[in-house]
């Protein structure tokens, strides 16, 4: 697979529009993994450019990267790792879950299949073993997310929204139903609400 950057508003530009912004920006990584077909790319493509292009590239990995103010005033640096969403071994996945700070795991409410891969994704992504034999166990305190994605298809949906909330309680996550195709807000909410659970602040 291919690796690409892709960059929005360089930060020092938006700083100058933004003269109340104090301090220096925290650089932030996020992983997004789930399935492939789920909306993954949709997703980061939203947060990065506003826009819903509606179909994407599905082998492209990628890392975005975007120059935030999570409210009221912190500057935040964002990378988010986009995955292809088909197995990869372990030794990968553990590169990437080491180089992450938070975690997305999404899933399609028009996908059953999608929805049942959400426990072992989280589990992946809390405790990894490499395919050498190496542990490695994230902070307990990690912000993992699970986001049912593909609401706006309410008559092809397989999974209720009950069953989401339920099973991210169980699996100790925060849990979100959006659409990516109609909505921006909800979704930088998520990025917002990763970085203040990450920081530990309002
Ligand atoms: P990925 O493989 O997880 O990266 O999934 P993509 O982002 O490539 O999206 C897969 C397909 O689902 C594309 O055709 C998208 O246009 C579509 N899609 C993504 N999000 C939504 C959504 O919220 N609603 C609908 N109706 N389609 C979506
Ligand atoms: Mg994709």
């Amino acid at each position: 697979t291919q690796r690409t950057t892709m960059q929005s508003t360089p930060f020092r530009r938006l700083r100058k529009q933004n003269s109340s912004v104090s301090g220096r920006s925290h650089r932030f990584r996020v992983a997004v993994f789930g399935q492939a077909g789920v909306g993954k790319t949709a997703f980061n493509v939203r947060f990065v450019t506003k826009r819903f292009i509606g179909e994407y590239d599905p082998t492209l990995e990628s890392i975005y990267q975007r120059a935030y103010i999570v409210p009221p005033n912190y500057p935040v640096f964002y990378e988010i790792m986009d995955t292809p969403g088909q197995e990869e071994n372990n030794s990968v996945m553990l590169e990437k879950i080491k180089w992450a700070d938070a975690f997305v795991i999404v899933y399609s409410i028009t996908d059953r299949q999608s929805f049942a891969e959400i426990p072992r994704l989280k589990f992946l992504v809390s405790h990894t073993i490499s395919n050498n034999g190496q542990k490695y166990c994230t902070k307990s305190n990690t912000p993992i997310v699970i986001v049912g994605n593909k609401n706006d298809l309410s008559r092809d949906r397989m999974v209720s929204r009950s069953e989401g909330e339920k099973l991210a309680l169980e699996l100790g996550c925060s849990f979100y139903e959006i659409s990516v195709r109609e909505s921006i807000d909800e979704i930088a909410f998520i990025f917002e609400q990763l970085y203040r659970s990450f920081r530990q602040v309002e």
